[in-house]
């Protein structure tokens, strides 16, 4: 695990408060359900890239966004 997971910040959403943690690159987001270091052997885990069509300004050509809320709904249940 990359040293520079130690710093994070809360990221309050209406699926569960997660926690953004800082890759050490600005290109990567770690967003976890608690404490990273606590996790189990086997998590649930969605890899995604962003989409700014779909998720900043709501395109209906694609569904990213949705997936991506049902990926983070399935990760806090
Ligand atoms: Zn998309």
């Amino acid at each position: 695990m990359n040293e520079s997971l130690t710093n994070w910040c809360l990221l309050p959403t209406p699926m569960a408060e997660f926690r953004m943690y800082d890759s050490g690159d600005e290109r990567v987001r770690v967003v976890c359900l608690g404490d990273i270091k606590a996790l189990g052997p086997d998590p649930l885990v969605r890899v995604h890239s962003s989409c700014i069509a779909s998720e900043v300004f709501g395109s209906i050509d694609c569904d990213c966004a949705d997936q991506l809320r049902q990926a983070m709904k399935m990760i806090a249940e």
